[in-house]
């Protein structure tokens, strides 16, 4: 029988993506200033805009997926679903209404499911970053999939 839950690996040098709304982009290209002697040690991407930005202003190089508003938020979540991404750093703003809300949510959940580590605010990003665990690999247990669709393949089946 196969279990109900697979470990995976966050390895040491994690792929970090790095998102930030509008009004947020300055606080988090400060953070990846302050923090830029640890982030060089990862594999970075982002949003369009906050990754354009963020090289930009710190030389670090960052991988840039579409821009949030077109899809970038879910490239994001898809590479998270992959196993291709795991820590996220999102500056999002609890003020301002966004066009792309749902994407957002559809982030954090799929964040959520997966057990990824994501901060989305300033505070949480530094208590992250400075954790011991950055230098370490980590592993985690989520959901096996695999068993998960069998099972409700079964179950479908079953009740037809
Ligand atoms: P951007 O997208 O980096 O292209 O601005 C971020 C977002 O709004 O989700």
């Amino acid at each position: 029988m196969d279990k109900d839950f697979i470990t995976l690996t966050i390895g040491k040098q994690k792929n970090i993506a790095l998102i930030a709304h509008d009004a947020k982009k300055a606080d988090l290209i400060k953070w990846c200033q302050d923090n830029r002697e640890i982030l060089k040690g990862h594999f970075l991407c982002g949003t369009g805009t906050t990754a354009h930005m963020i090289t930009d202003s710190t030389g670090l190089p960052v991988r840039g997926y579409n821009s949030g508003p077109l899809g970038g938020d879910q490239q994001i979540g898809a590479k998270i679903v992959e196993g291709r991404i795991d820590f996220v750093i999102f500056f999002s703003d609890p003020l301002t209404a966004a066009p792309h809300d749902p994407d957002v949510k559809a982030l954090l959940r799929i964040a959520q499911v997966y057990d990824i580590p994501i901060a989305n605010n300033r505070a949480t990003a530094d208590f992250l970053i400075q954790s011991k665990l950055m230098n370490e690999s980590y592993d985690h247990d989520v959901i096996n999939f695999s068993k998960n669709i069998a099972e409700r393949a079964t179950s479908m089946k079953e009740n037809a």
